[in-house]
């Protein structure tokens, strides 16, 4: 079965598709075992042994999707032979590049924004037109090439105001760089300025411009151009940006432009190493025949990898990712900072809308509350009041909001703010992510900053707790505060924590989680049991059961103090061999705890191993108190005499540490510094005692020592010390019940 080179697919007959690896497996509806042979998908065998001719068909390849297997049903249709042609993923390396930049492009309309991209990516996105009419649509806003220094990059090109925003700040983590265009011819236009501000706005602080058009002006233009677009830069976040001048008609300057890209590249760090859980925000939700549900987005936080289970919040439906694909290449595993389109199995597309996101089950909860940082751009029309109704932008969601000042009674164009945002729909964000704030109309963007808190309680205006919070969270991450707080690696109470940190309870626990993640702290234990569930808080969430953390320490302090714990205890044991443990008191104040810290040192020490805690004693595990063979025979020497005199032993002759072994395990009562009972008599007497008491109503100190024989030392010095115990009580002349 040979198909001639150059046969078209709507000749009829055969289907010819080019799968995407070195090596693909092939099935055919009449040969179901067919296996490709060559390297590049050129010829195949059959089940039935014949040769199949791969050819080239010229489908675009180039989009998120692997346009050839979705196209078969179409193909099915027109041609007699089916074959899907599917990567072999174990005989291939998953084509996951290194490292992944998203790129966005920004200026004035008609500047050669498009072309520009069009000329370094070879990819025109006027094509997507033609994919749209094809019911393929896939968002092919996204632009890709392997710079010459081997890195990968996206590029976001937009024109229109409101998605340019938007594409700024998608993929939440927002763009690694922007890539500033300025037609040569035109110079600078107020959509470059108001570009630049919002670029500004959004921290984007890496880029570059390119002076397009170049081919349309002369020298002294272009000088006098770049002198004027400097001077525009001064005071911004491009003010130190490399100007490169090119022309994407001629091709001049290109080269120079991508050398340009990666050495501005190498100042960013690459998010494809974050080692959080996967966040896609999504942009597009749509169908594919043959195919389900796909969805794209900026990945960021975390990979994601084919069979991962995940969440499309805010909704909370589950789905499974079936496929991936960055970049018109199918990959196992998507890194963060990259693009990506996710086939979805178990959802609708229908059910998902743009601004929702793709996550890890259990790692976010949408919000509608936001605590933020606002800064209102200079060009902002009027002042901010109180309770003003605006649009946030943040990831790919957008929501109308209402704001409250936190510190101030107004803002003012080109001031800055604490303020918390009440969302009319929930928004999937994370502290830190960029955010924009429009006003709907006339449409200007008003001003925009970092998401500082995004889940907190409701605040009242101009509370002095509330700013400390926030500027707390300003200097740092949770885990950093939380980090801080424990950094003097002692034993603190929880409430402690979250007072130094100056956060909330459920920062502070999203603080602590990371910390646990990374073995940086440690829960002693829990004021309550079960399993610590981050950012949780149980005073919000009215779950009276959720875990509190009892006592934290850093993961350092731990190892400092049990190393000390150990080092003390060991030096006791050796000191006192024939003690059984130290003295918890005496352990609380040579560690310097409080009490409650020692009670969750020693219980979370004894748990793991390090030591035993045995009531008001605690030992090494191994520590034993056995006295010596000649230690023994003084016992039993000791032991012995006391039989002699049950009632008025003489003092034995043992030393303190030996018969306080012989006290602790029971053999003997001592009763004063020198008069030490056998247990058994001690008992006899003692219950005589009780039982004279009980028939008589007293007992005194005559009639005890006749009945036992003994002196009125002995008397005396055992109705002393049940007085002590408090069996009996002195009453004149005699002992009465106490
Ligand atoms: P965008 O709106 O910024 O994306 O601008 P486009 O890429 O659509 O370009 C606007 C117009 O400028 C188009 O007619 C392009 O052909 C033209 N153009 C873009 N780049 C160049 C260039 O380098 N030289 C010349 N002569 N024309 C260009």
């Amino acid at each position: 079965m040979d198909i001639a080179e150059g046969t078209a697919i709507t000749s009829g007959g055969m289907a010819a598709i080019v799968g995407d690896g070195d090596s693909v497996t092939a099935r055919s509806i009449d040969a179901p075992q067919a296996t490709v042979v060559s390297n590049a998908a050129i010829t195949a065998t059959t089940g039935n042994n014949e040769r199949l001719q791969f050819l080239d068909i010229s489908l675009p390849r180039r989009d998120e999707h692997g346009t050839m297997p979705l196209i078969l049903p179409d193909l099915a249709r027109s041609v007699g032979c089916l074959i899907i042609v599917q990567a072999e993923r174990s005989s291939r390396p998953p084509a996951t590049p290194a490292s992944m930049y998203v790129i966005g492009t920004a200026g004035h309309v008609d500047h050669g924004k498009s072309t520009l991209v069009k000329a370094l990516t070879g990819i025109d996105p006027d094509r997507l037109e033609e994919e749209q009419r094809r019911e393929m649509t896939i968002d092919l806003g996204f632009a890709w090439l392997r710079l010459p220094g081997g890195r990968q990059i996206s590029i976001i090109d937009v024109p229109g105001h409101e998605r340019f925003i938007k594409n700024m700040l998608a993929g939440i983590g927002g763009i690694d760089a922007a890539l500033l265009v300025i037609a040569a011819d035109e110079s600078v236009m107020p959509q470059t300025i108001e570009h630049l501000a919002i670029l500004d706005l959004l921290e984007v602080t890496h880029g570059l411009v390119a002076l397009t058009k170049i081919d349309l002006v002369d020298e002294e233009w272009l000088a006098l151009v770049r002198d004027e677009v400097r001077d525009r830069l001064r005071g911004t976040s491009f003010a130190t940006a490399p100007i490169v001048a090119v022309s994407a008609r001629t091709g001049q300057g290109i080269d120079d432009l991508l050398r340009t890209l990666d050495t501005t590249l190498d100042h960013v760090p690459s998010r494809a190493d974050a080692r959080g859980r996967a966040r896609l925000s999504i942009d597009r939700s749509f169908a594919i025949s043959g195919f389900g549900t796909v969805v794209t987005g900026t990945l960021s936080d975390g990979p994601l990898r084919v069979g991962d289970e995940v969440e499309i919040l805010p909704h909370g439906m589950r789905a499974r990712v079936r496929g991936l694909q960055t970049h018109q290449t199918r990959v196992d595993e998507a890194r963060p900072g990259s693009r990506v389109a996710v086939n979805l199995a178990g959802v609708a597309h229908q059910a998902i809308r743009r601004g929702d996101a793709l996550v890890i089950p259990g790692y976010i909860q949408p919000t509608t509350v936001i605590d933020a940082r606002l800064r209102v751009v200079a060009s902002a029309p009027h002042v901010i009041e109180q309770n003003d109704r605006l649009e946030l932008f943040v990831g790919a969601a957008e929501t109308p909001c209402r704001v409250t000042l936190l510190d101030c009674e107004k803002l003012a164009p080109g001031e800055m703010g604490w303020v918390q945002l009440r969302l009319d729909r929930p928004v999937v964000t994370l502290r830190g992510d960029r955010y924009i704030l429009r006003q709907p109309s006339p449409g200007c963007t008003i001003g925009g900053g970092r998401v500082m808190d995004a889940h907190p309680a409701r605040h009242r205006r101009f509370r002095p707790e509330v700013i400390r919070m926030l500027e707390a969270l300003a200097r740092g991450t949770p885990a950093d505060l939380v980090q801080m707080a424990l950094a003097d690696d002692l034993p603190h109470p929880w409430s402690g924590i979250v007072q130094t940190s100056g956060l909330n309870d459920s920062l502070a626990r999203e603080g602590l989680a990371a910390l646990l993640e990374t073995q940086q702290a440690l829960v002693l234990a829990f004021r309550q049991p079960g399993t610590f569930h981050p950012g949780l808080d149980p005073a919000k969430s009215g779950d009276a059961e959720a875990p509190e953390p009892g006592t934290l320490i850093s993961g350092t302090g731990w190892r400092m103090l049990r190393e000390r714990m150990v080092a003390v205890l060991r030096q006791y044991h050796a000191r006192y061999p024939l003690r059984r443990g130290m003295p918890r008191e005496e352990l609380r104040s040579r560690l310097n705890l409080a009490n409650e810290a020692l009670d969750d040192v020693l219980a979370y020490a004894s748990t793991h191993g390090d030591l035993q805690s045995e009531g008001a004693f605690v030992r090494l595990p191994e520590h034993e108190a056995r006295p010596t063979a000649e230690q023994q025979r003084q016992i039993q020497q000791a032991l012995d005499l006391l039989r002699t005199a049950p009632y008025g032993p003489p003092a034995p002759d043992l030393d303190t540490e030996l018969l306080g072994w012989l006290v602790e395990r029971g053999v003997v009562t001592r009763v004063t510094p020198d008069v030490v009972f056998l247990n058994s008599a001690y008992e006899e007497m003692v219950s005589w005692v009780c039982d004279q008491i009980r028939d008589g109503g007293s007992v005194t100190v005559a009639r005890f020592r006749d009945r036992f024989g003994n002196s009125r030392k002995y008397a005396l010095a055992l109705l002393e010390h049940l007085d002590e115990r408090r069996i009996t009580r002195r009453s004149g002349d005699v002992r009465i019940r106490y």
